[in-house]
């Protein structure tokens, strides 16, 4: 599949190296392993169930009621970090084309059409950062060709989002050291009870090493990195979206709580989920997500964990405002100009 790449002219660069407001806590908790109490109370992950059956596609009036995208503010007086994004799946759960289905998305021929479970490849300087870790993490890693992960930054425990979390184990091999995984309390505790043969006193040789590492409301530290977390409600399940200088990517949202609002201010790239049409009851639909873009006012918004019922991507496409985009496996999103701020 060809990479599509997009410039959008701004980046971030590294605040911390400059004292710019990074004191995140957490240094401290990096490499820790987290010891969860075995009694916490925590229901089984189940995979998400978004749309599953086909109609037709029909354009809310909204789609394209011109969502307004900010102006690009500028400030150059670091030295560019450079920020890259690639986007390694785009679909909902189930993932486009769905096993079985016969409609018109799962049978296009469009490449934009085909769409693994939803996850980003970031790198932030010389750091390599992936956001979620689903189904297809073996097929994604080998397509985008990547030989080295310094992290992952998972959103939650539905199954779309961590069932790949064992093929981390080739980057265990490769780099001879444990895969620190970031993620709420509870979601590393159903990690671990999913991946409980990676946690055994007694471990069967080439399971994966993983090092859990908690996280809540407060900025930390992925090695140089600063991550801003941003909690988002995903029906009742609170969901962590990362921001890592002007970039957000925010995934399986519902609702978004006026304080984390404040933390997807001023960006330059804001990725939002947007499942379809139709409204969902865990999950933004394509009129609900753009609102959300036009409250932020991002320089460019980009949609993901698309499911068949959004429609045709050409078709979506044709109807977004400038500056909003159906974003498509593979799509990759550059800056090399640094933050407005930082919240
Ligand atoms: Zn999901
Ligand atoms: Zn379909
Ligand atoms: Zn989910």
């Amino acid at each position: 599949m060809p990479s599509l790449k997009l410039r959008l002219g701004r980046s971030w660069n590294e605040q911390a190296a400059l004292g710019g407001g990074c004191s995140a806590g957490g240094e401290g908790g990096i490499r820790t392993p987290v010891t969860l109490a075995s009694k916490a109370v925590f229901k089984t992950a189940a995979f998400d169930r978004s749309a599953t059956s086909p109609r037709g596609l029909s354009h809310p009036e909204t789609a394209n009621g011109g969502a307004k995208v900010a102006p690009c503010l500028r400030r150059t007086i670091f030295a560019p970090m450079g920020l890259r994004m690639e986007f390694l799946g785009t679909g909902t759960s189930q993932g486009v084309p769905v096993i079985g289905c016969h409609c018109a998305v799962c049978t296009s021929a469009d490449a934009r059409d085909k769409r693994l479970r939803s996850s980003v490849w970031i790198t932030a300087g010389d750091a390599r950062i992936l956001v979620d870790a689903g189904p297809d993490l073996r097929q994604q890693m080998l397509r985008s060709g990547q030989d080295r992960l310094d992290g992952v930054l998972l959103t939650h425990e539905h199954m779309d989002h961590v069932a790949g979390i064992d093929e981390l184990r080739a980057f265990n091999f490769a780099q001879r050291r444990a895969m620190d995984l970031f993620g709420l309390p509870r979601t590393l505790e159903a990690v671990r009870r999913m991946f409980h043969y990676a946690f055994a006193d007694v471990r069967y040789p080439g399971v994966p090493e993983l090092n859990l590492v908690p996280v809540g409301k407060d900025p930390f530290m992925l090695g140089a990195v600063r991550v801003v977390p941003v909690e988002v409600m995903h029906e009742k399940l609170s969901v962590l979206g990362y921001r890592i200088g002007d970039l957000a990517y925010i995934t399986d949202a519902k609702t978004i709580a006026p304080a984390a609002r404040e933390r997807l201010r001023n960006l330059d790239v804001l990725v939002l989920n947007a499942l379809r049409i139709d409204p969902h009851r865990s999950h933004l639909n394509l009129a609900e997500a753009l609102d959300l873009v036009e409250e932020l006012a991002p320089r460019r918004a980009f949609f993901t964990h698309i499911s068949h019922l959004m429609g045709l991507h050409a078709d979506v496409a044709r109807v977004l405002p400038p500056g909003v985009q159906l974003a498509s496996d593979g799509l990759v999103v550059e800056s090399d100009d640094p933050p407005t701020s930082h919240p």
